[in-house]
């Protein structure tokens, strides 16, 4: 597919993207699924409230590129209503915006992330999230950026009830 001529007069997109899944203690049975961010798994008493598997990182990112683009954003794409999603891996929703990127002529520039999470520390698996990303987005790990950060124990976020995500990313002529 060429470009859109509407998409002929820049040079860039600037997309935004953010998340926030709920966190509830595992039980048998109970709403929560294995906390997983950006593809890494992590152990913790808690997890994600989420139709798909509830990846906050991808959503994030997932929305930010489809944002760039004007395109209708992940709930819209994927509703938590579709029984196919149940569960879903979510790097699926990235390669669907990363597909329809490249369908459009652009391609990612670079992607930054903030992670924000109370109880387990992102530092460690920075670099296979960064490794993951780097991946479905298809460029090289140094154009992706993973920050994690604690809300000071405040509010949701900070009490260990809530996962959040920000995400930016530049796409260029693809
Ligand atoms: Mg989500």
């Amino acid at each position: 597919m060429g470009t859109p001529k509407a998409q002929n007069d820049t040079h860039f997109l600037v997309g935004h993207g953010y998340d926030l899944h709920r966190l509830e203690f595992h039980a048998p049975g109970g709403p929560a699924r294995p906390l997983v961010l950006g593809g890494v798994k992590f152990p913790h008493n808690r997890g994600p409230v989420a139709h798909s598997d509830g990846d906050a990182l991808y959503h994030a990112v997932t929305d930010a590129i489809l944002g760039a683009l004007g395109q209708p954003d992940i709930g819209q794409l994927f509703p938590d209503t579709d029984p196919r999603h149940e569960a879903q891996d979510s790097a699926v929703f990235v390669g669907e915006a990363v597909k329809r990127m490249k369908d459009l002529g652009w391609r990612v520039g670079n992607m930054d992330a903030t992670v924000i999470l109370e109880t387990a520390k992102v530092g460690p698996v920075k670099s296979q999230m960064r490794a993951n990303l780097a991946r479905l987005l298809e460029v090289p790990e140094s154009r992706v950026n993973v920050k994690g950060k604690t809300h000071e124990g405040v509010d949701a976020v900070g009490e260990g009830r809530a996962v959040e995500v920000h995400a930016v990313v530049v796409l260029v002529r693809g």
